[in-house]
């Protein structure tokens, strides 16, 4: 097997889909603030009509990420969300969905309290493990969804070895690749049909807007798309997209020093007595560590550990001064986070528990401030929060 290769992608993330005004040559594709296009006679147009069916500064956005994941087809749509209701619109009543059981909230709930009203069923499994995957599957699954990593314990699933099992059953297979952008792991060239993202996180980066994107190889997957993208209508608006593109251009050098830094803290942390457990993709001590290095180019950015129990969490979220306690991730700014009362706070008490959110575990999106100050700032905070 192959290890993952990142040769071009600095170059694509600068010049990769409609970088640039050809009537104008302006370095940047404008923001076409319109919501329609003039026609010559009736349906005679210069390939735009209406702007939720296509605008060209959005255009250039789902070029762009078509190209980053090594795919053929982009779309943009209004959040990570809106994106993914739009990949659930392909199924319909009475099918199935094995999905990862530390999928995010949003998409949990999602499935579990809306597309389940419309009769479109789901299956957690532990999809680290495949024989659990396997055997979640009968005649009406048709689809698999997986997270790699996942949140917030960062378990690592086989890209490929799920895409394998897909196409054997028929299944549409998708990930979500927020945590790790295609600039660390590409999930279609390992052979899954859909890839999805938030890009509210790490590709828009700065923490300034919200938006979701899908990217597709297959010609007729993509027709599918869309048209669900057109016909629900949840499209990412002209000025976000030139936000996006723009937030896209420095991930290369962003994502360098998220990964450093990160790498950093997660090693800082590991010396002291009051961390009970660190959870990073990137420790060779991580169960997922060599799946994780054979399809992706690190262990990325987020960082989940555990406090022994003589700690006051609330002390220590009240005595940072660098990091932000905040939901979210993938910004410029680190942020930390407390799953147990605030992202995962809906998940029943001994449930949470029992999957390994405890009140100890604690979430950090590493940001791209001085490594040492991020550190510090956490190691104080650690030490001040001790009972
Ligand atoms: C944030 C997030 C989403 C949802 O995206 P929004 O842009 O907030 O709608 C989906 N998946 C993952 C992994 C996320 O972190």
């Amino acid at each position: 097997m192959s290890e993952f290769k990142n040769s071009q992608i600095l170059t694509k993330l600068i010049h990769g889909g409609i970088s640039k005004d050809e009537s104008t040559g302006a370095v940047n594709v404008p923001i076409y603030q319109t919501s329609t296009y003039g026609q010559s006679l009736p349906g005679k147009h210069k390939g735009y009509e209406y702007s939720r069916s296509g605008n060209p500064t959005r255009k250039a956005l789902e070029e762009l990420i078509a190209e980053l994941e090594n795919g053929n087809y982009g779309f943009a749509f209004a959040s990570g969300l809106a994106a993914i209701s739009t990949v659930l619109s392909l199924f319909e009543s009475g099918d199935e969905i094995v999905v990862s059981n530390d999928v995010y909230g949003g998409t949990f709930r999602l499935l579990d309290k809306v597309f389940t009203r419309f009769g479109v069923k789901y299956t957690q499994v532990n999809t680290s493990n495949l024989a659990e995957v396997e055997s979640a599957i009968n005649d009406k699954v048709k689809a698999i969804y997986i997270e790699t990593p996942s949140n917030p314990l960062l378990g690592i699933t086989d890209i490929e070895a799920i895409a394998a099992i897909a196409h054997e059953h028929g299944l549409i297979s998708i990930v979500d690749n927020t945590f790790y952008t295609p600039y660390i792991q590409r999930p279609l060239e390992l052979g899954i049909d859909i890839v999805i993202h938030s890009a509210t996180k790490y590709l828009g980066g700065h923490s300034d807007l919200i938006a979701g994107l899908v990217a597709v190889k297959d010609k007729k997957l993509a027709e599918r798309i869309g048209f669900l993208q057109n016909a629900i209508g949840g499209i990412l608006e002209p000025f976000d997209s030139f936000l996006l593109i723009r937030g896209i251009k420095t991930l290369g050098v962003r994502m360098d020093r998220h990964v450093s830094n990160a790498e950093y803290v997660v090693s800082r942390l590991a010396e002291m007595e009051d961390v009970k457990k660190i959870y990073y993709p990137g420790l060779k001590t991580h169960p997922g560590y060599d799946i994780n290095k054979k399809q992706a180019a690190n262990g990325g950015a987020m960082v989940s550990f555990e406090l022994t129990d003589n700690h006051n969490t609330d002390v220590l979220f009240s005595s940072l001064k660098i990091i932000t306690l905040a939901e979210s991730l993938g910004g410029v700014e680190s942020l930390i986070e407390h799953p147990a009362s605030m992202t995962h706070a809906s998940i029943p008490k001994e449930i949470r528990e029992a999957a390994g959110l405890g009140d100890g575990l604690i979430r950090l999106s590493v940001g791209i401030e001085d490594a040492k100050d991020i550190a510090d700032d956490l190691i104080d905070a650690i030490i001040k929060s001790r009972i």
